[in-house]
């Protein structure tokens, strides 16, 4: 029975057999950490709208309450509600990249289609901010994941909306360059500090602002936009000045 340490000094095949041995264990304890840190972000993300759900549907079971408190209780129900809703769409969606076994299962569709029907969902929330919107899309035929690619245009786009106030500008250029797909999203938002742009597509990360902490958010779009990305063997870059504004890159290769 061995029962000594191995000595990855060694400098023959016990000592290389040594090193491997603990850079598995290493690599286990990192995957090991950041389950539990992913667990216990994700049980926080639901603990705090669920308080509040808890709380206000209690104050709504006092029959004396005014009609108007009455519904502002009722609001903040609906809308804690329909947080918990968005964050457990966007973990299934993150579960689901993670199973995914082979790669791709590439369909061909025309991009820019699918990318002028996300805006024209957001329509609305352009004139309520009465944000510009300037685009230049090529037509583009593409080979990928049409559901997952989705997920990309849609959180990018709902990002700039959200980190840019009233009255600012968006630009959106979709470019067919024959090798790559370039997508471009420029806005004239709130911006992001330098010293966050490293850990920007972490899960759950989001930046500690105090302009955007009443933002509502999850931390979850942008690691879904980095892994939809890799998927599709492509890259994604964000280049931003505070209170200047934000640009996001993405560059997919045709398949
Ligand atoms: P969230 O749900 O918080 O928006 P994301 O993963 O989509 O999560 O983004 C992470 C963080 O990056 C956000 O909390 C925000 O601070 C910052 N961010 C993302 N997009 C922009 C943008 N266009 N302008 C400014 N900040 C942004």
């Amino acid at each position: 029975k061995f029962s000594g340490t191995l000595d990855i000094s060694r400098r023959d095949e016990i000592g290389q057999l040594a090193k491997s041995f603990q850079h598995m264990t290493e690599r286990l304890s990192e995957n090991d950490r950041i389950r539990k840190e992913f667990i216990s972000d994700v049980s926080h993300d639901f603990q705090s709208p669920l308080l509040n759900i808890k709380g206000y549907a209690n104050l709504l079971m006092d029959s004396e309450l005014p009609e108007t408190e009455r519904n502002n209780y009722a609001k903040v129900i609906q809308s804690e509600t329909e947080r918990l809703s968005s964050l457990t769409k966007q973990l299934l969606l993150l579960t689901s990249l993670d199973q995914l076994e082979s790669p791709l299962d590439p369909k061909r569709f025309n991009l820019d289609g699918q990318l002028m029907e996300i805006i024209r969902r957001h329509r609305w929330l352009l004139e309520e901010k009465q944000i510009s919107l300037a685009m230049e899309m090529d037509e583009i035929e593409f080979s990928g994941d049409p559901a997952f690619l989705e997920k990309v245009w849609e959180n990018l786009l709902s990002n700039a909306l959200k980190y840019t106030s009233t009255g600012g500008e968006i630009e959106i250029n979709l470019i067919d360059d024959e090798e790559n797909v370039l997508f471009k999203i420029r806005d004239t938002g709130v911006g992001i500090p330098e010293e966050h742009l490293k850990r920007l597509f972490d899960r759950f990360y989001r930046v500690d602002h105090s302009r955007t902490q009443e933002i509502e958010g999850t931390g979850l779009g942008l690691s879904i936009v980095h892994q939809v990305v890799k998927l599709h063997r492509g890259n994604v870059e964000v280049e931003s000045q505070e209170g200047v504004g934000t640009v996001f890159i993405v560059v997919l290769p045709k398949l």
